[in-house]
């Protein structure tokens, strides 16, 4: 059984289950290796089983060592129960924020055991990259950061912001990533004040502050990194706003090192914003972790703490949004180790002005 599985095995009495039924995407191919898109992993005390449709038996039967593969035809939950029923299992643990409602229902039908809702079990396992996940991270990131020194050649005035998301996509998928970690925000002018503002018709100008925040995947590990540029000449506010939150993620990657919460590393760069009057401006958390997922656990945030721990993989994005006139975000990746963090990000970051 591989080391995942048996981390899983172990956590399942404490949880008073006799078993678990994966359903997020993300937590079963961690468990199992599967990379395919419909299976579905049953794992007790000693066994593992894995379901899946035609489609998929052989793929699962490389893909996941250690599991019995079972195919299922429809209803799943026939096959589901019969091997329930074999292997002696009564209470069955599920992950509550994965399953469908409807598919809860129909478990509670035909299934035969006591459903017992589970919060992300397996998620927290994922908190803690092992070496061969680090290696994937690290890819990904490289791939932004060189997507970002293109974009730099490219970027201008006259273009819209959907031109320079297809660029940077294109430029990632190119250079081997496996796909986007999610949609390209690329946010200009005024838009620049939108966390979230996916790249649109707008067309850049001189005077832009532009917000770029994309990453890739590799070996379906995800990175994630944002860069404020300027077009033209920038004024005075600008490059205040900007330097102001370059020294808040400064402060923050000094700070931050295992044993502090999330909430404390959070603090690094939100005391510094406020500080300098913009407290109420920075609406968002300073990080969040990233791995198969691109937002998972842990989080530097007002709400998260536990305590930071070596292996976790964390953004470290301090923003500052003016509506009606534009805003700066600045994200890095990082990994905590045993006495701070490394900075897996290398793209540039002073204030580039193109
Ligand atoms: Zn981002
Ligand atoms: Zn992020």
């Amino acid at each position: 059984m591989t080391t995942r599985v048996s981390r899983l095995q172990a956590s399942l009495a404490e949880k008073n289950v006799d078993a678990i039924i994966i359903s997020n995407p993300e937590n079963r191919r961690y468990i199992t290796g599967f990379t395919g898109s419909a299976g579905s992993p049953i794992i007790t005390g000693d066994r593992a089983l894995f379901f899946t449709d035609f489609r998929y038996v052989d793929q699962a039967k490389q893909q996941c060592p250690g599991f019995e593969v079972r195919k299922h035809t429809h209803p799943e939950t026939e096959v589901w129960a019969e091997a329930l029923r074999e292997m002696g299992v009564k209470r069955l643990g599920f992950e509550k924020q994965a399953v469908y409602f409807s598919g809860y229902e129909d478990m509670r039908d035909s299934l035969g055991v006591e459903l017992v809702p589970l919060g992300n079990i397996v998620g927290e396992l994922r908190e803690v990259k092992d070496d061969d996940e680090l290696d994937a991270i690290r890819k990904a990131v490289r791939l932004a950061d060189d997507a970002f020194n293109h974009i730099l050649t490219f970027i201008k005035p006259g273009l819209t912001e959907t031109d320079v998301a297809l660029e940077l996509e294109f430029y990632m998928r190119r250079a081997g990533a496996e796909g986007l970690s999610f949609g390209i925000i690329v946010a200009s002018g005024q838009r620049s004040a939108l966390p979230h503002g996916r790249a649109s018709a707008r067309v850049l100008e001189e005077g832009d502050l532009v917000t770029m925040d994309f990453g890739c995947v590799v070996d379906g590990y995800c990175s994630d990194l944002t860069r404020t540029i300027g077009l033209g000449t920038l004024d005075r506010r600008q490059q205040k706003i900007y330097d102001i939150v370059l020294e808040s993620q400064r402060r923050a990657l000094a700070g931050l090192r295992p044993g502090m919460t999330g909430i404390e590393g959070d603090a690094l760069a939100r005391e510094y914003i406020a500080e300098k009057g913009y407290g109420d401006d920075f609406g968002h958390g300073l990080g969040h972790g990233v791995g198969l997922a691109v937002h998972e656990g842990p989080s530097l945030s007002t709400r998260n703490k536990k305590a930071l721990v070596p292996g976790n993989v964390v953004t470290v994005e301090p923003g500052i949004y003016i509506s009606g006139w534009g805003g700066v975000r600045i994200e890095d990746m990082v990994v905590v180790t045993e006495d701070g963090i490394e900075n897996m990000t290398g793209a540039p970051k002073e204030l580039i002005i193109l």
